[in-house]
């Protein structure tokens, strides 16, 4: 299986910059969790192959990129850009962004193949198939209603976090999976911001570090994401300070193979 985070801003050489700015992981060039940079980012192949996206909540930098992936690919779309959601996320999105004011409701209109968009509502707790993998939801803990997934392709299986802070469930369940190659976990803000990222619902490193000792799998690989852009210095040197083993920072625009 193959899991790429695209990137979201530039350096000052107009190159991809590690800093993640929006959330959007494609994985085997085909399938989109989140969609936070999905029409700007993504390449050729992947503009081609990806016509299914399983969101894991509707704030901004997790949605932003798809109005714009879809009215790119209008004309062209032969099948419908499948969006998997939670009813609530569904709700959120019709109401606020494809509301015709923000941006067109995709969902109504047709180009001339048939619909360009359509919604797959799951609950969460759910297990769902999506092209070739299967997706677990599991209820996480963000300020919105908020999902993280367990993905599997019948050979690989990785785990991740979605946006959240301290979890039960997550753990009770990843713990219970067999031959987990990879886990995803958030941390957004440093130490110093542990208040803020109590009231908006994300992980420090020190929490973080708590949260991981609910996880039992010691031999399974631990990729950090979701670092606020303007705190990710800190953030990195915190974490590279716990010196916790297994564990590292995924790379924007980097391909992981497990
Ligand atoms: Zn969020």
């Amino acid at each position: 299986m193959k899991l790429q985070l695209l990137p979201s801003s530039f350096d000052e050489h107009g190159m991809a910059s590690p800093r993640q700015h929006l959330s959007c992981f494609i994985v085997d060039d085909a399938v989109a969790i989140d969609a936070g940079s999905l029409a700007m980012a993504t390449s050729a192949k992947q503009k081609k192959h990806v016509r299914n996206v399983v969101l894991t909540h509707a704030h901004l930098d997790h949605i932003a990129g798809l109005p714009l992936f879809i009215d790119d690919l209008f004309a062209n779309l032969e099948t419908p850009i499948r969006v998997h959601a939670l009813p609530k996320v569904i709700e959120t999105l019709e109401r606020d962004v494809f509301n015709w004011e923000i941006y067109p409701r995709f969902s109504e209109l047709e180009n001339d193949n048939g619909a360009v968009m359509k919604y797959l509502p799951f609950n969460a707790g759910e297990e769902f198939q999506v092209r070739h993998l299967s997706f677990k939801s599991i209820s996480v803990n963000h300020k919105v209603v908020s999902v993280g997934f367990v993905v599997s392709d019948g050979k690989t299986k990785f785990a991740f976090s979605g946006d959240t802070a301290e979890m039960d469930e997550f753990w009770q369940i990843v713990n219970r999976e067999e031959n987990l190659s990879a886990l995803l976990v958030e941390c957004s803000f440093p130490n110093e911001l542990e208040e803020l990222a109590q009231i908006s619902h994300h992980l420090t490193p020190k929490i973080l570090q708590k949260e991981l000792e609910k996880f039992n799998r010691k031999e399974c690989a631990i990729y950090v994401v979701n670092i606020k852009p303007m705190y990710r210095d800190e953030v990195v040197r915190q974490i590279e300070e716990m010196e916790i083993e297994n564990l590292q920072i995924l790379e924007v625009g980097q391909i992981y193979e497990w």
